[in-house]
This record gives C-alpha cells, sequence and structure tokens, in this order.
C-alpha cells in the first residue's frame, strides 16, 4: 500500500521530516545547556551532548514508528488529495465529476471494510437553482455554485472528497468520524450555510438546500449504491418539502427494490412488445380539422391492464432504458405518421435524458429515412428542464435536429420556470400551454391576460400556440378570446389506439379512451372524477359545440 496514496503525501513527508528535526533540537538544546554548566560540573558537560543526542534519537524513532502507522491504518482518511490525475475537475467548481467520485468511493469503501469502520455519503442539491440561472443568469448561477463549494469545503475541511455529481448537485465521502449525531449535525450545518444569502451583482440571492445520507455497511455495501441510496434520501428530502436532510431509509429500500424490478420488467416488456403508441388529436379551431396527433405511450402489462407513462417513464429515464424505449417510440409513430395519418404533425414526445446521449439527431435521420416519414411532418416535444443543465451541447443537438426539417415545440409551458430566456435562444416551432394552466383559464381571468400575451409572443417569433388539456366549451370560447386556435384535450378526443384514431381521420374523433374503455377509470379520475358514460356524453355534446 503506497502511503502517499492516502493521508496525503504531505503528512508523509513531514513524518519523515519530523524525525531529524526533533533529534537536531534535543541534541543542540543538550549541547547549549551542557555548554551553560559550570566547570565544576565537567562530567555532566560532556554527558548531556551524549544524552541529548540518544534522546533524541530515541524521539525520531517515536515519531517515524506512529506516524508511519497512523497512515496505514488510516489510510482512507484525506482522500481528496489522494485523487489521481488522470480524473478532470470541473473548471467551474474545480471539484472531481460523478465519475470519479463513484471511483473514489469504491476504494473507501473498501478501506472502511478493511479498517472496520463506518463511512458516509452526503448528497446536496440546491433549491431553486434553475431560478437563479433564469433570473440572474448563467454567470450568476456559476457565482452561486463556486460559492456553495466554497462554503460546504470550509464545512468538511479541505481534506475530505467533495465531488459535483451533476449541475446543482454534490456529494461528500465521510470517512471520518461517521455516526449518525456527527452527521446529522453536519448535514444540518450544510442546510444552513448554503440557506445564507448569496451575493449576486450587488443583490443578496436567497436559495436553500436539501441533503440526504446513507451509511457504509449500514445501507448498502458498495460505492455506487451508497451512492444512490444517499441521492434518493436527498429526493425524499425534496419530495417532504425540501431545505431539509433525510437519512436512507427501509421504506426507500423498497421503493428502490420495486424500481429495480419495473426496470426488469420493462426491458422485458421492450423484449415482449408490450408498449402501444396512443394518439391524441389536435384540432384547428379555424378549420375544425384535426391538424395533427401526439403520439402517447402506455403500457400494456399482461394481468394489469394499461399503465400510464407517468408510472414508467421516470424509471426508463433513470435506468436509460428511455434510449431504446425512446427510439421504438419514435419508430412506431413514423410508421404510423407514414401509413395512416394523412396530413398533419405527428408529435412525439422526448425525454431530456434521451439527450444524454449522443446521436440522438443521427437516430432521428434514420428512423425517418427508414419509416419515409417527411421530416417536416415530425415534430419533436421537449420540456424546459433539457435547458437546465448542459445547455451549449443540446442547443448544437437541437439545431441539427431542426436542420433535417423536423419541428420543435416546447411542451408544458407555464410549468416549471418557464423562462423566456429559451424562447428567444432557440427557435422553436410550436409552444404549447401547459393544460394546469388551461385548468385555471375559466377561474381566473388573469390567466386569459397571460395567454393572449404568449399568443401575441408566438405571433411575434412566428411560433405556434396550441393549448393542451381543454376539456369545456368555456375554455374554448376564452382560448379563442386569447387568439389561440389549435387545441388539444378530451373535449376533441383523449388519446386513442391507432386503429381507432385512423378511423377519426375522415371526421372529429367520436370515440376516446374512455368511452373505449381503455384505462376508463383513469381517464375519468383525470377529467375530475367523472363516469366514462358522462364522460362520453358531454364529449359528444361539446365536441359540436366546440367545433361548431
Ligand atoms: P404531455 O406530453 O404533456 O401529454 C399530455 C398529457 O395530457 C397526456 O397524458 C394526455 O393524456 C393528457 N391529456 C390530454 N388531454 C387532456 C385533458 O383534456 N385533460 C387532462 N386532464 N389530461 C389530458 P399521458 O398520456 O398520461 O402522458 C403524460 C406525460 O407522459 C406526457 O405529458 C409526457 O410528458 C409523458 N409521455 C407520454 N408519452 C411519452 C413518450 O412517448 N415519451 C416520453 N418521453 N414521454 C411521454
Ligand atoms: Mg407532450
Ligand atoms: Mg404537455
Amino acid at each position: 500500500m503506497n502511503p502517499f496514496k492516502y493521508r496525503g503525501g504531505g503528512l508523509f513527508a513531514v513524518v519523515i521530516v519530523l524525525g531529524p528535526i526533533v533529534w537536531l533540537c534535543i541534541y543542540a538544546a543538550a549541547r547549549i545547556v551542557a555548554g551553560g554548566v559550570e566547570s565544576d560540573a565537567s562530567s555532566m558537560a560532556s554527558a548531556l551532548p551524549h544524552f541529548g543526542f540518544y534522546s533524541g534519537l530515541f524521539s525520531a524513532l517515536v515519531i517515524w514508528a506512529f506516524g508511519t502507522l497512523a497512515l496505514f491504518k488510516f489510510p482512507a482518511a484525506g482522500r481528496a488529495k489522494a485523487l489521481s490525475p488522470q480524473f478532470d475537475r470541473d473548471p467551474l467548481s474545480a471539484l472531481i465529476g460523478r465519475k470519479a467520485f463513484l471511483s473514489q468511493l469504491d476504494d473507501g469503501v473498501a478501506a472502511a471494510e478493511s479498517a472496520d469502520r463506518q463511512l458516509a455519503v452526503i448528497a446536496i442539491d440546491l433549491d431553486r437553482f434553475k431560478s437563479v440561472n433564469d433570473i440572474w443568469g448563467h454567470a450568476a448561477g456559476d457565482e452561486v455554485l463556486r460559492e456553495s463549494v466554497f462554503r460546504i469545503r470550509a464545512l468538511v475541511g479541505s481534506d475530505t472528497l467533495v465531488a459535483r455529481m451533476s449541475g446543482d448537485e454534490f456529494a461528500v465521502m465521510i470517512d471520518n468520524e461517521v455516526n449518525p449525531r456527527s452527521l446529522k449535525h453536519l448535514a444540518q450545518r450544510i442546510i444552513e450555510e448554503l440557506s445564507e444569502p448569496f451575493e449576486v451583482d450587488g443583490a443578496a440571492v436567497s436559495l436553500s438546500a436539501s441533503v440526504g445520507v446513507a451509511l457504509y455497511p449500514v445501507n448498502s455495501d458498495s460505492g455506487e449504491a451508497l451512492f444512490r441510496a444517499a441521492d434518493l434520501a436527498l429526493t425524499k428530502a425534496k419530495a417532504d418539502g425540501a431545505q431539509m436532510h433525510r437519512f436512507f431509509d427501509t421504506a426507500m429500500e423498497n421503493h428502490l427494490v420495486r424500481r429495480s424490478t419495473m426496470e426488469r420488467d420493462l426491458r422485458l416488456a421492450l423484449q415482449r412488445d408490450e408498449f402501444v403508441v396512443f394518439y391524441q388529436p389536435q384540432m384547428d379551431l379555424k378549420s375544425g380539422d384535426i391538424c395533427g396527433y401526439e403520439a402517447l405511450i402506455r403500457w400494456e402489462r399482461p394481468g394489469e391492464g394499461i399503465i400510464s407513462p407517468m408510472d414508467f417513464i421516470p424509471v426508463a429515464e433513470e435506468t436509460g432504458l428511455i434510449k431504446p424505449l425512446g427510439e421504438w417510440i419514435l419508430r412506431k409513430a413514423c410508421q404510423d405518421g407514414a401509413n395512416w395519418i394523412s396530413s398533419g404533425i405527428v408529435a412525439v414526445n422526448f425525454s431530456a435524458e434521451q439527450f444524454r446521449f449522443p446521436g440522438v439527431d443521427e437516430m432521428i435521420r434514420d428512423v425517418l429515412e427508414e419509416t419515409g416519414l417527411d421530416p417536416q411532418r415530425l415534430e419533436i416535444e421537449i420540456t424546459e428542464s433539457l435547458f437546465l443543465n448542459h445547455s451549449s451541447d443540446i442547443m448544437a443537438t437541437l439545431r441539427r435536429i431542426k436542420a433535417l426539417g423536423v419541428r420543435i415545440a416546447m411542451d408544458d409551458f407555464g410549468t416549471g420556470y418557464s423562462s423566456l430566456s429559451y424562447l428567444t435562444r432557440f427557435p422553436f416551432d410550436k409552444i404549447k400551454i401547459d393544460r394546469s394552466f388551461v385548468g385555471q383559464l375559466s377561474d381566473d381571468p388573469q390567466i386569459g391576460a397571460i395567454i393572449s400575451s404568449i399568443v401575441g409572443l408566438g405571433r411575434s417569433l412566428s411560433v405556434d400556440i396550441t393549448a393542451e388539456g381543454v376539456e369545456t366549451n368555456d375554455q374554448v370560447a376564452l382560448l379563442q378570446a386569447a387568439g389561440c386556435s389549435i387545441v388539444q384535450g378530451f373535449l376533441f378526443g383523449a388519446p386513442q389506439r391507432a386503429d381507432i384514431a385512423a378511423q377519426a381521420e375522415n371526421g372529429p374523433p367520436e370515440k376516446t379512451e374512455a368511452a373505449n374503455g381503455e384505462n376508463g377509470s383513469d381517464i375519468a379520475d383525470q377529467v375530475g372524477g367523472r363516469d366514462d358514460s358522462e364522460v362520453e356524453g358531454d364529449i359528444d355534446d361539446d365536441i359540436e359545440e366546440a367545433v361548431a
């Protein structure tokens, strides 16, 4: 074992050098004392330097022995300095990244195992950090990140391993004095420090942080799983309201087990062809015609019925399965687009995670070539979350996709941060106003005014505006008054199977997912707990009224 690899070469050098220094000092002191001894005590004057020499040597040996022993006994401490140069540091924070952290964490776990000690991982995420980027710009966001690292370092010490795991998430490995009480205290201190205002452009910006903690060997016995456990505890802290810490516990573990079961089942489902693409029409209110369809995936799980994408897409995203699944959805939607959807656009949702994999644009190009769908009929729906972390690469990829002739829509506008800066930074073809926004239209007159401004903005930027989740005639009237003419929602047709959607191509769709008995209660729930027949009856009446 190389001690330089652990508690730092610095400490090892100190141990080596300290020995002779102490030795010399004791010897020199003895000589000085001997020089001042009265001449009648000459025996003492000659003995003192000898005594100084040997006692100095003894002290040096003791220092070497204990120093070396300490280095070998506590090899995992001070891992930060042990970082091998092959790991790149993030230029902004000067911290190592995820890969290096996980590799060092594996070493830490191995060292803790051999020394029979505990080890902890603390995952930290800044709450509301995205709003800093949106409101103050990226330079301010960078400054907040640098200052956050400084504050974390000040608390955990410069020898402790700290990494930047993603945009605003950090991880810390604690291998010294690991006990729940001190960890609880540290987690609380981190939250307090990061909740202190940050100075940005002379103004005070207040954020907060959430923290997740996991312990080796209690929660996991491998580095990566330990980080995942801390990350899961962090997610729980966020879900519980943020600005708090959570220790990983068994309930979270059960969630992990369920997730890994689902991951396995999703893989099998892909092999067994259990996914189905449903289509929901988009209506042009001016002409009364269907102007496109949004492809929405469902999982027909044997014995369980139809599973909503909200239940399995997050797992597919977490596990990387979204890559093959996303490609499958795109291929299916493009095939259907080329076969039965005679005109109009085919909209396909893309998760931000799909853009983590290189070559998304090439995949889209290949699928278009293979299926023969006119690229101008394909619309990729993305959400703002795509821009939050890695914007320059993303922009380049989006431009390449647009260069294929494919349209790009900003989905769920009105949720999240809805920063107008995204709209000016990238030439979107469409903005889809989120259904939660449309849902408040009848109750809140200000929403109508906001939608009018979005429509105005769309006109000046040459961007189409579509309103999602339209369920009532009242909403249609208000949307029309606000100048929005493309609508999508249960009022015009819930998502339905390709064969049923294909039949409806020649006129307004009459049957919905609810009316077909597919996922009926699910859809009825979404419309506000009304039963299927009510939904069907209302929809039939409302479509006639709205399109007329
Ligand atoms: P989204 O892209 O915003 O899709 C619209 C969602 O609103 C769909 O839910 C649709 O069924 C629902 N919806 C449509 N009209 C109405 C209405 O009038 N009222 C109400 N209450 N809801 C309405 P769905 O199909 O459950 O999908 C949910 C989300 O899952 C989608 O939101 C999208 O983010 C994601 N998703 C669906 N399919 C895919 C996919 O193929 N790939 C990816 N990556 N995500 C998908
Ligand atoms: Mg969508
Ligand atoms: Mg949406």
